[in-house]
């Protein structure tokens, strides 16, 4: 057909599968085992459906904003909502990548960056990952290697790897691109890593972007966050407010603030997926499995005799769900979301099954 021409063509991103059957262990998509904070709940009873009448508050505007602001100790005018980060990170690659010249984003990453660039026509270069998974700090220093670019961006730490990268590492990076906008994913920082966040301070060509979808367990609410010096925001804002002006919906804005409030029941629960973490490294080296140290809630592994591929097809007939790509370099391996104990005990007694 003529009209197909002049159609848009992309191939969008592929998510994790969904099963809702009961009896799944989900270890597929990065979810959170436990539950959102009891005041989620809560709130949730206590919505005014009177409220839906009219259209949701601007987000900067709202409680939401405030209690991000409060907790992290910056400005409500440094802080970017959207519906879910995916919102928030393809807004930002439409606002701070404009230029000519190629973006930069490791060869094994979040499979999404690739998609928005080249849904918004954004040019891009992948910059390989070392032989243990790590990024390269010079490979994103033009000082270093020559290359011009257009925009970094990269997770910390890193998916579908686990690989955190520290502050200084981060702040070389930073440094050296003066010229363009930094953006550091951080959606599984609560993990065990640390937050980048105090660095916009001192540098106002870095956001960084979070998400309430995995240490928040607040996936299906939708809500994601940037946060950087307010003129950063303000072009994010900008652009948004070009696109659609409603974006966050009343229940979202009042059960996300919820969750903010409550900073002890959000620190026990990432502690309690830190730990069991920490235990399944050691399991599954037991059972033969080789993977970078992960300071994510998720393992990205690789058994030294069975293919990844049999072990995912295995596993699923035992209604247990992990990630596995078709994917140059990463075809071997697994990405295994943590789980509360008891899933995991049930992974490695059908890993053992499989692979022992
Ligand atoms: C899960 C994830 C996101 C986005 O998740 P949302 O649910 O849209 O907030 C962004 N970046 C990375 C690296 C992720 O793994």
């Amino acid at each position: 057909m003529k009209w197909e021409e002049n159609v848009r063509k992309v191939v969008p991103y592929t998510a994790g599968e969904q099963p809702r059957h009961r009896g799944v262990i989900k270890l597929n998509t990065n979810e959170s085992p436990y539950p959102p904070a009891p005041g989620v709940e809560r709130a949730i009873a206590a919505l005014d459906a009177e409220q839906m009448r009219l259209y949701p508050a601007f987000p900067e505007q709202t409680e939401l904003a405030a209690a991000l602001a409060e907790y992290y100790g910056i400005g409500k005018d440094q802080i970017f909502i959207g519906v879910g980060s995916d919102d928030v990170l393809s807004q930002a690659f439409l606002t701070f990548f404009n230029s000519d010249r190629p973006v930069l984003f490791p060869d094994v990453t979040y499979s999404f960056y690739d998609v928005w660039a080249d849904l918004y026509r954004i040019p891009y270069r992948k910059q390989p990952l070392d032989a243990a998974f790590r990024i390269r700090g010079e490979d994103y220093m033009p000082q270093k290697s020559g290359i011009a670019c257009g925009g970094i961006i990269f997770p910390n730490p890193n998916a579908p790897t686990g690989v955190l990268l520290s502050p200084d590492e981060v702040e070389e990076i930073v440094a050296a691109n003066p010229d363009v906008v930094v953006i550091v994913d951080e959606a599984y920082i609560d993990f065990g890593g640390t937050s980048c966040l105090p660095l916009t301070r001192r540098y106002d060509n870095l956001l960084v972007v979070q998400t309430f979808s995995k240490s928040r367990a607040m996936a299906g609410m939708r809500i994601g966050y940037a946060m950087g010096n307010p003129k950063l925001i303000g072009y994010l804002n900008d652009v948004k407010y070009s696109v659609n002006s409603y974006t966050m919906n009343y229940a979202a804005l009042r059960l996300g603030a919820e969750s903010v409030k409550d900073a002890a029941y959000f620190r026990a629960c990432c502690g309690k997926i830190v730990e069991t973490r920490e235990r399944a490294k050691e399991t599954l080296r037991k059972l033969g499995f080789t993977f970078p140290d992960s300071y994510a809630n998720f393992i990205f592994a690789s058994h030294r005799s069975v293919p990844a591929k049999e072990i995912f097809e295995r596993l699923k007939e035992n209604d247990i769900y992990v990630r596995h790509w078709d994917k140059e370099r990463i075809d071997n391996y697994l990405r295994i979301t943590i789980g509360t104990e008891e899933q995991m005990e049930a992974l490695y007694a059908a890993l053992e099954k499989i692979c022992g």
